[in-house]
C-alpha cells in the first residue's frame, strides 16, 4: 500500500499515542473500483481540506481505503456495550477504522473514521462491509440533523467500492468517511473497566476530559464534574432529538458518545404522525428505544457510564456511588429544562412568559409546560404530523390556520388551546413571533418515503433523488421552490385520507 503526501490530511493521533490497550492497529481492505457517491464539499472546506485534491484520484483512493495517507495510523477501536440491555464485553470496530485526527482551522480536533472498510479483529461473524443504502442513509440523516442544529457526527464522503456485499440480496458496497468530535463512547469506558485496569479507566477519563471538557480539570472533584458534564450534554442532545421528532433506534451504550454528538445512524428515522410509541427498528420488538422512551434510556445508558467511574470518584465505593447517583438523578430536570426551552421557542413564547406555578399549589404545572403538554396530547389524539403541525402553528397567528384546524377532530379543544396560547403570547407582534417560530420549526425533514426512494434509486445507480434530498434538508427552515413533496406527510398506511373540521 503506497502513501500520499501529508498535504491532503495533516493527521495527528492522540488516541493512539495515549490510549494503548483500547485499539488494534489495522489497515483498510480497499476497494476494487472506487467511485464517489457523495462528497461533502461544505464540510471539507470547514475542515480546511483541499476539496480539489480530495476529488482527484489520489483523494478518492484515500477515501476508498486504497491508500493510507502519510501520518495516519489506522486503528480499530475497542469498546464494549449493552445492546438492548445485555452486556457484550467485546464489540469494537468490526467494520470501521479510526484513520486519524485532524485539527480544523477553527481549532477543533476531529476524528476521521471509515465505516465499511473491511473486517477487523473485532469483526466476530461480520463481513466487515457496508452497503450503499445504509451509508447514504447516515450521510443524509446526519446532514439533516446538522442543519437542524442537533449535535451530530458528520459525513465527509460515501465512496462506492465496486465490490458486492451479501445481505438478503447482493448489494453494492460502500465506505462512509465519518467525522466526529471523537469516537469515545460509554462502551469505551465499559471496555476499559471490564479489563479490570483502573489505570486504563483513569487514562481514558483524563483523555476525555482533555478533549471534550477541559474546564472540569480544575474542579475540586474533576471525575465527578466530568460525569456531570456528560450527563448534561446528553440531556441537551436527547431534548434536541425529541424536539425534532428523531428516533435513534439503537440507543445501546456503544452508540452513545461522551462528546454529546449523535452517532451511529442505523434504523433511525423521523417520526411523522405524533405517537410516543413510534419505533422504526425492525429488531426492536419490545419498543425499548421508542420515541417516548429515549430520555429514560439515555439515563439508563448514563448509569452504565457511572459504573466504571466509581473507583476514580472516591476510594470508598459507597461514597462514590452516592455521589454519582446524585449527579445521575439530575438528568430528568436537566432534560426537562432543555426540552422546555426548545418547546418555548417552537411555540414562539418569549423568555419571560409563563413563570412558575402559583406557590400555594405544589401540584400545579407551569402554564407554558401545560400548554406544550396539551398540544402534544391534541397531536397524539389525531396523529398530527409532528413537523408540519409545529410549522403550521405560525400560520395560526397570521390568519392561515386552515390546514392546522383541519387536523383535529375536536375543533373546540384546539380552539380552546389556541386561545390560551395567544393569551400567553400577549401583545407581541404576530408577524415577528411567526417569523421567529419559522426559524426553529423546520419545514423539511428527511421523510421516510423520500429517504427510501432516494436510497433505492442510488442502489440502482441513480443518484439524482439522493442529491435533491440532501439539497432540500440542508435548508430545513427556508421554504424552497418545487419542494412540496419533501414537506408532505405519508398517507396513513391502509387508510384513506381523513378530513375533519373546518372544511
Ligand atoms: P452497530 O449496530 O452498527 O452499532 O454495530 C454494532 C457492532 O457490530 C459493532 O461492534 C460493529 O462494528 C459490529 N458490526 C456491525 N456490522 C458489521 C459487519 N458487517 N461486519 C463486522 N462487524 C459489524
Ligand atoms: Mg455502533
Amino acid at each position: 500500500m503506497s502513501t500520499i503526501p501529508r498535504s491532503l490530511f495533516g493527521f495527528d493521533n492522540s488516541f493512539v499515542r495515549e490510549l494503548e490497550g483500547l485499539y488494534e492497529p489495522w489497515q483498510p481492505a480497499g476497494s476494487s473500483r472506487p467511485t464517489f457517491l457523495a462528497l461533502n464539499r461544505p464540510l471539507a472546506a470547514e475542515l480546511g481540506l483541499d476539496v480539489a485534491t480530495l476529488e482527484r484520484p489520489e483523494g478518492l483512493d484515500v477515501l476508498a481505503g486504497n491508500r493510507v495517507p502519510e501520518g495516519a495510523t489506522p486503528v480499530a477501536q475497542a469498546y464494549a456495550g449493552h445492546q438492548f440491555g445485555s452486556f457484550v464485553p467485546r464489540l469494537g470496530d468490526g467494520r470501521a477504522l479510526l484513520l486519524g485526527e485532524l485539527a480544523a482551522p477553527d481549532g477543533r480536533r476531529v476524528d476521521v473514521h471509515f465505516k465499511g472498510s473491511g473486517r477487523t479483529p473485532f469483526a466476530r461473524g461480520g463481513d466487515g462491509k457496508a452497503a450503499v443504502g445504509p451509508m447514504l442513509r447516515e450521510y443524509v440523516i446526519s446532514e439533516a440533523m446538522h442543519a437542524l442544529g442537533v449535535p451530530t457526527t458528520r459525513s465527509l464522503a460515501v465512496v462506492g467500492t465496486g465490490d458486492h456485499v451479501l445481505r438478503e440480496t447482493k448489494l453494492p458496497g460502500a465506505i462512509l468517511t465519518r467525522v466526529a468530535a471523537s469516537h469515545l463512547r460509554v462502551g469505551t469506558f465499559q471496555y476499559a473497566a471490564q479489563a479490570g485496569d483502573t489505570g486504563l479507566v483513569r487514562r481514558l477519563t483524563e483523555y476525555a476530559i482533555d478533549r471534550h471538557y477541559p474546564e472540569v480539570a480544575d474542579e475540586e472533584h474533576p471525575y465527578l464534574a466530568f460525569f456531570t458534564a456528560v450527563v448534561d450534554a446528553q440531556a441537551a442532545l436527547i431534548a434536541r432529538w425529541m424536539l425534532v421528532g428523531f428516533v435513534h433506534g439503537v440507543m445501546n451504550t456503544d452508540n452513545m458518545t461522551i462528546s454529546g454528538e449523535t452517532i451511529d445512524y442505523g434504523p433511525c428515522a423521523f417520526m411523522e404522525a405524533f405517537a410516543p410509541g413510534t419505533v422504526f427498528s425492525s429488531i426492536d420488538h419490545a419498543g425499548r428505544y421508542a420515541y417516548g422512551n429515549q430520555p429514560y434510556l439515555a439515563q439508563w445508558d448514563l448509569a452504565r457510564l457511572a459504573e466504571p467511574l466509581v473507583p476514580l470518584v472516591d476510594e470508598d465505593s459507597d461514597v462514590a456511588v452516592a455521589a454519582l447517583t446524585t449527579v445521575l438523578s439530575t438528568f430528568p430536570a436537566r432534560y426537562s429544562g432543555y426540552w422546555l426551552e426548545g418547546m418555548r421557542a417552537k411555540l414562539g413564547l418569549p423568555t419571560a412568559v409563563g413563570g412558575p406555578p402559583a406557590e400555594d399549589d405544589a401540584e400545579a404545572v407551569a402554564p407554558d409546560v401545560a400548554l406544550a403538554n396539551d398540544l402534544m396530547a391534541l397531536f397524539q389524539a389525531d396523529g398530527v404530523d409532528f413537523t408540519l403541525g409545529f410549522r403550521r402553528l405560525a400560520g395560526a397567528l397570521t390568519g392561515e390556520d386552515r390546514w392546522l384546524r383541519d387536523q383535529f377532530t375536536d375543533c373546540e379543544a384546539f380552539d380552546g388551546w389556541a386561545a390560551r396560547w395567544r393569551a400567553l403570547l400577549g401583545d407581541h407582534d404576530p408577524q415577528q413571533v411567526a417569523a421567529a417560530m419559522n426559524r426553529v420549526n423546520p419545514l423539511y425533514i428527511p421523510r421516510n418515503e423520500r429517504v427510501e426512494q432516494a436510497l433505492t434509486a442510488a442502489t440502482e445507480g441513480d443518484m439524482a433523488p439522493f442529491e435533491r434530498l440532501v439539497e432540500v434538508v440542508r435548508a430545513p427552515f427556508d421554504e424552497q421552490a418545487d419542494a412540496e413533496l419533501y414537506a408532505t406527510p405519508a398517507a396513513p398506511a391502509g387508510e384513506p385520507y381523513r378530513t375533519f373540521c373546518g372544511t
